[in-house]
């Protein structure tokens, strides 16, 4: 079976379970747990951020994010595809009492205009308060879109001026490094809070890092405990994410190379493919879904007449001009 269902799917491969199996730990309530305290630490460098907290899941992450800068009643703009509105099942309202507000962009784009047209400043008691703007960079449901610098830039800029916040949901933010080599610190300096995952293209089984000041983070903590996200060693899973970042970053471009392979079997064009996302426009996705499973390759029907592929850690380039080919007869 060749699984394109999802970049989460991946393994830890031998080495990352020997890692796990060697890290150092202690009870990270208490703050001891010495590979996930480093973890943390690494990854806020890397992004040129003060702080970040280790959480179980990307959700968790924004749910901290997006609560530390956005009060109950308040409201996030964001694009309506974007996973804090769309896949989270409605965590930010029924958790942290947050609203938002969507603009539409058909490649999960910034667009600044609608969003300076949206802003609600603070009315008093009349109107709900914008108070963030979340970006998703890549965007998952826009086939893995990145987002361009100048234009996360510019949204920083308008930001600072009009003074709200800006969040950037940046589970693949590892791809759009790998795709465009723009240095992480620079998606950091657009950002007030960032989510970042571990385990989606690179490769960890479980884990994520919410990022942002010393005093959102310390906020973030609390949040977690509350929200039963209090863990104890959990530097065995901290270890395969140092492991991950390690090995597995610069690899990706192997990846994007696959999904551009496959793009172009399945009759789409390469250059719409910039990471690892492919989206297909097909007659009937279950049964395209149902016809490629029987030949060994799994994808996911995200509408129902798209389909959704995704390349990985796990899939290596032999797999990909395999499920090409597979595709390819199927869909012509
Ligand atoms: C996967 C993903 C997340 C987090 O997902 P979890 O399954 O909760 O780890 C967040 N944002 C985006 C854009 C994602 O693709």
């Amino acid at each position: 079976m060749i699984d394109l269902r999802s970049d989460t799917l991946t393994k830890p491969s031998r080495g990352m379970r020997a890692a796990m199996a060697d890290a150092e730990v202690g009870d990270d309530v208490y703050g001891e747990d010495p590979t996930v305290t480093a973890l943390e630490a690494r990854v806020a460098a890397m992004f040129g951020k003060e702080a970040a907290v280790f959480t179980p899941t990307g959700s968790m992450a924004n749910v901290l994010a997006v609560g530390a800068l956005v009060a109950p009643g308040q409201e996030v703009l964001c694009e309506s595809r974007a996973h804090i509105v769309r896949a989270e099942l409605g965590a930010h309202g029924a958790l942290t009492g947050i609203t938002s507000r969507t603009w539409v962009h058909p490649d999960g784009q910034v667009d600044l205009p609608t969003i300076r047209e949206m802003y609600a400043p603070d009315m008093g008691m009349y109107f709900v308060r914008t108070t963030a703007v979340s970006v998703e960079n890549t965007h998952n449901f826009a086939g893995g879109a990145v987002l361009p610098l100048a234009d996360l830039k510019a949204l920083r800029a308008w930001a600072d001026e009009v003074g709200i916040a800006v969040h950037l949901d940046g589970a693949r933010i590892w791809n759009a490094h790998v795709a465009t080599g723009t240095p992480l610190v620079e998606y950091g300096a657009i950002a007030d809070t960032m989510a970042v995952c571990l385990s989606k293209g690179l490769g960890a089984p479980i884990g994520s890092l919410m990022l942002g000041t010393t005093e959102a983070v310390a906020a973030a903590r609390v949040r977690r405990k509350r929200l039963g996200g209090g863990m104890r060693q959990v530097g065995v899973l901290a270890a395969a994410g140092h492991y991950a970042l390690d090995n597995n970053i610069d690899r990706m471009t192997e990846d994007h190379a696959n999904a551009r392979l496959i793009a172009e079997a399945c009759g789409v064009d390469p250059a719409s493919v910039p990471t690892n996302i492919v989206v297909v426009d097909v007659p009937s996705a279950p049964e395209v879904v149902a016809a490629a499973a029987e030949q060994g390759v799994k994808l996911g029907a995200v509408g129902p007449r798209r389909v959704r592929l995704l390349t990985h850690l796990d899939v290596t380039h032999d797999d990909a001009v395999n499920a090409a080919e597979i595709l390819a007869r199927l869909l012509r």
